[in-house]
């Protein structure tokens, strides 16, 4: 089972999986289990262009940076390329807004991580990206959002958490605005 990440014992898996219609007398070749990533400590070894600290003229990407995920190697690779080239070019390139999803996944890796971390020990893991990883999302203190009750398209009313986002949309998926969802 490739990508089944769980710490559940073979035989609580197997006993799992043959509760699946079909899979009662199923034999399994392979069950599954936790893989370890193997990473820098990055916040510590890299600047912030993924140059190591110690040898800049070596650039770090991908996984063992401190990233996971196909998406997230990829794009580490990319922003490490582009500051690679920028170095042959004698050019500098700007980082990343960290409210984007790179900038903040390079925030992440290069050391904003561990410094806005909860109260606890300091600790640097490989992470995809996520919303824990942007700066806190921040209201223009002059700008009054109305509440809203209700979808001006549908008439229905707005589940709790969209009450202050705007009725109207034209965005929709599968037929619904996108604020009645
Ligand atoms: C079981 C499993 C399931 C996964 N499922 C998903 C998923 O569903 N979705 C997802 O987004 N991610 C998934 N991942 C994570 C994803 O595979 C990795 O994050 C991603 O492939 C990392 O890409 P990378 O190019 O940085 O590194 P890698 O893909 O690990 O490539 C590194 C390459 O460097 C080579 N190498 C190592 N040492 C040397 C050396 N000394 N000299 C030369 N070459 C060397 C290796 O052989 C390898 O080819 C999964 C990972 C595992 C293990």
């Amino acid at each position: 089972m490739v990508g089944f990440q769980t710490k559940l014992k073979h035989g609580a898996q197997q006993r799992v999986f043959r509760t699946i219609p079909g899979l009662e007398h199923a034999e399994f070749a392979r069950l599954g289990g936790l893989h370890r990533n193997t990473f820098l400590n990055s916040p510590k070894l890299l600047d912030t262009q993924l140059r190591l600290r110690a040898q800049p003229r070596l650039r770090f990407a991908g996984q063992m940076t401190g990233c996971e995920g196909y998406v997230e190697s990829a794009g580490i690779g990319l922003i490490a390329g582009l500051y690679a080239a920028a170095d042959a070019r004698s050019t500098t390139l700007a980082p990343p807004p960290v409210t984007t999803a790179l900038g903040a996944l390079l925030g992440h890796i290069t050391g904003g991580h561990i410094e806005t971390i909860d109260p606890g020990a300091r600790s640097f893991q490989p992470m995809n990206i996520n919303f824990g990883l942007f700066p806190p999302a921040r209201q223009p203190a002059d700008e009054k959002i109305p509440t809203v009750r209700a979808c001006a398209a549908t008439k229905r009313p707005l589940p709790r958490n969209r009450r202050s986002a705007p009725a109207r949309c034209r965005t929709s998926i599968a037929g619904l605005p996108i604020a009645c969802l």
